[in-house]
């Protein structure tokens, strides 16, 4: 039995099938998973959902962007600043919700613009560079490894099978830490790109938009997937479904704890399992 504890009544809550959560794996899952047992949990098997904050707001509206450029790439269209910039008012109007923007609303706006328009300029990928992929969903049988199915959508493969994968950040990132930290990420792009092609990919790269008060663009490019990522990958997976066989929903208190949006259910929470 799963529970919350809510003005001292225990509230027992439904979860997902754990048998469909051990089905499939995903980058953003694992990464949870990494993260915080106890976040995993109530994102992924509870299912409970919080507003939405400004800075994935941010980061949404900017993704959605950069998908209409490569789309218009793919489509061999004229690269139209205006029409991105259309895409771009839509987008934010539509996706905010009921954010909380304590008043920071237009400068957020005017930044997000700002550091799309940066990358615009100076984006190693020119008008002209057709993708390999933009937004396909691919899914990768791990069945033989004793692994689920690997499911992710590569946002874009450049010409020659460089994978792409993009970043909004409030800080520039330090080019090593950059890619330990989105290793997993890179990795299962890696898988699901070789899965998809029966090739090597050629490299990966993090594009990240960092919004400073003065945009700037950092490129991190990374090599193809050595043998012990994936191996190191794989590992991951294993620990993901036997931590779900085992109901291992253990907090991880940390630094991660600040812009969580469970804290206040956290703090709540009894352990999740009655002897
Ligand atoms: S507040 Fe911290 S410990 Fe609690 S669920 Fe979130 S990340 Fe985990």
């Amino acid at each position: 039995m799963n529970a919350l504890v809510e003005n001292g009544a225990v509230a027992v809550v439904e979860p997902a099938p754990m048998e469909k959560l051990k089905r499939t794996v995903s980058a953003s899952r694992l990464n949870c998973w990494l993260q915080c047992r106890l976040k995993f949990y109530f994102r992924y098997v509870l299912k409970l959902t919080k507003p939405k904050t400004a800075a994935l707001h941010f980061g949404s509206v900017v993704h959605l962007v950069l998908q209409q450029w490569n789309l218009t790439r793919w489509r061999r269209q004229p690269f139209e600043i205006a029409k991105l910039k259309q895409v771009f008012d839509t987008g934010w109007l539509d996706q905010g919700g009921a954010i909380d923007w304590d008043g920071e609303e237009p400068d957020q706006k005017t930044s997000a613009w700002n550091v799309l328009e940066k990358y615009f300029t100076d984006t190693p990928i020119k008008a002209g560079e057709l993708p390999e992929a933009v937004e396909v969903p691919v899914e990768a049988d791990l069945s033989q490894h004793g692994l689920p199915v690997l499911i992710g959508v590569l946002d874009l493969v450049r010409a020659g099978g460089r994978i792409v994968d993009f970043k909004t950040a409030a800080k520039t990132p330090d080019p090593e830490m950059a890619l330990h930290q989105n290793g997993v990420q890179l990795d299962c792009y890696s898988v699901l790109y070789r899965e998809a092609t029966g090739k090597r990919e050629a490299g990966r790269e993090l594009h990240h938009l960092v919004k400073t008060k003065v945009p700037k663009l950092v490129i991190t490019p990374a090599e193809p997937m050595l043998e012990y990522q994936r191996n190191r990958l794989f590992r991951l997976m294993e620990d993901y479904v036997d931590g779900l066989d085992r109901g291992d929903f253990i907090p991880a208190p940390g630094f991660g704890c600040m812009g969580c949006e469970f804290l206040h259910d956290c703090k709540k929470f009894d352990g999740g399992r009655h002897e």
